[in-house]
């Protein structure tokens, strides 16, 4: 196991059922098979126990996305890779996430999968539930979300499996000198 890891937070945004949590479950295992250091901070998981009671006004979700930025930063500095998979809708809550983290550790992924495609997908069972009205306040049908503008990677899963989306991320990884440290002899 190396002794010289380096932290970074992976940070994905996108409307639900974009594949936010599907990609990061492939890269938590991927990196966990090399012997990395791996925490990840699910947004509905985050729901349940750290954000427990917040709703979905606009404070109420940065209060949630600041909560889960203070707890990768933590894990960060200390040297352990995060992986956070929550919508995180707005722009100015990410960017504040990127500057307590650091730019130099933090990644922003845009799952940018297609309302059309997320809808039709509706894997959970909560866009048709959005346009009946049964849920207030949904992503992208009666909620804004405000698409990065710059992300360090954009991820389009129409088209591509769950497994080349997380090689999409571990070439940047790669390329970024973030897992220099794990190859153990790998060189070739
Ligand atoms: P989110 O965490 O963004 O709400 P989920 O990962 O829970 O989204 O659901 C995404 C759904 O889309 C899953 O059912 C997954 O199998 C499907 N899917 C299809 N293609 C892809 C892809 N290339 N990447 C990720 N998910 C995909």
């Amino acid at each position: 196991m190396s002794n010289n890891q380096k932290g970074f937070v992976l940070w994905f945004t996108g409307l639900s059922g974009a594949g936010k949590t599907t990609i990061a479950d492939i890269v938590e295992a991927r990196l966990k098979d090399r012997g990395s250091k791996i925490e990840v901070l699910d947004g509905d998981v985050v729901r349940t126990n750290l954000s427990k009671g917040l709703g979905f006004s606009r404070e109420d979700r940065d209060t949630n996305i600041a909560r889960i930025a203070f707890v990768a930063n933590l894990l960060a500095r200390n040297e352990v890779p995060v992986i956070t998979a929550a919508i995180s809708p707005y722009a100015e809550t990410r960017d504040a996430a990127r500057d307590l983290i650091g730019d130099e550790k933090f990644i922003e992924i845009h799952v940018a999968t297609s309302l059309e495609e997320c809808e039709a997908r509706d894997t959970k069972g909560l866009y048709a539930k959005a346009r009946s009205g049964e849920i207030k306040e949904f992503t992208g049908i009666s909620d804004p979300y405000e698409a990065p503008t710059s992300p360090e990677i954009t991820i389009q899963t129409e088209g591509s499996t769950p497994d080349e989306s997380a090689d999409q991320i571990f070439e940047y990884l790669e390329a970024n000198g973030f897992l220099a440290s794990e190859l153990e002899g790998a060189v070739a």
